[in-house]
């Protein structure tokens, strides 16, 4: 599944190819995502010009200046930058046509994807309710400090609620709470500020070394029929239940936490 790196390294690798591009229009070959890709799409789109690619959470925002294109890649969407007369693979949902005969495909085999479009300045109740991005300076030990205090949640659980911070997916944040030495079934509300500030510098490090690792993969975004990819990391916890510790040796354990996975060290997390 996607998580915030792979949708930061998918926006880096088609903004130069779609930012003051304008649309001709949208081709939509299968409606049937996770919602019902509107029909209008093509004929709000079209003729506008992309201004920018931002991304919020794991939402990509194609900016114009009549609204913007929200796509969401679900649990197996990808974008390439292709000419519209590239034979079609399977799954090929959408072309985002471009007048300089490219476009982007979207395929998506579970079609969990989602392709919207927002009208300007209109808040939408998929990007309200958010919490800060975990790069930006608004995410910080303080802030998931005061946030805390008083909550009996699990900590992972915590910091996996996308109202408190977004796009810490379950991979990062075992990761993270490894690295911080926090076991991952602590009370969100029993941490100290000065490991709140280590861990928040451990989510921004295990992101940003995903976002540099993806960068190698930017040109795959480009023609071929490879899909754009998913890449794997050197992992301390994630996947190795069973596996020693790579710090002390002792069995890693898992467990379940709100229905996700958590591995972890009962001798280095506490
Ligand atoms: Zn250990």
């Amino acid at each position: 599944m996607p998580e915030l790196p792979e949708v930061e390294t998918t926006r880096r690798g088609v903004a130069p190819y779609s930012e003051g591009q304008r649309i001709t229009e949208v081709i939509v070959r299968d409606h049937r995502l996770r919602w019902p890709v509107p029909d209008n799409l093509s004929s709000r789109a079209g003729g506008q010009t992309i201004t920018a690619v931002r991304r919020r959470a794991k939402y990509l925002l194609f900016d114009t200046d009549a609204g913007t294109l929200l796509v969401h890649l679900g649990m197996s969407g990808s974008l390439r930058v292709m000419s519209p007369t590239d034979t079609l693979l399977k799954h090929d949902h959408i072309d985002l046509v471009f007048e300089n005969g490219r476009c982007l495909r979207y395929n998506d085999p579970r079609r969990f994807g989602c392709w919207l479009w927002l009208k300007p300045g209109e808040p939408h109740p998929l990007l309200t309710h958010l919490g800060p991005e975990p790069l930006s300076d608004d995410f910080n030990g303080e802030y998931l400090y005061q946030r805390s205090r008083g909550r009996k949640a699990p900590i992972k659980q915590f910091l996996m609620d996308g109202k408190v911070v977004v796009g810490v997916g379950n991979i990062y944040a075992n990761e993270a709470l490894f690295l911080s030495g926090i076991a991952p079934s602590r009370a969100a509300g029993r941490i100290s500020l000065a490991r709140y500030r280590r861990l928040v510098d451990n989510v921004k490090q295990v992101l940003t070394s995903a976002i540099t690792q993806g960068g190698t993969t930017l040109r795959d975004f480009v023609g071929g029929d490879g899909k754009p990819g998913y890449f794997a990391q050197q992992l301390y916890v994630y996947g190795r239940a069973g596996q020693p510790c790579k710090a002390c040796g002792s069995e890693l354990r898992e467990s379940r936490l709100g229905q996700r996975t958590s591995v972890y060290c009962v001798t280095c997390q506490r």
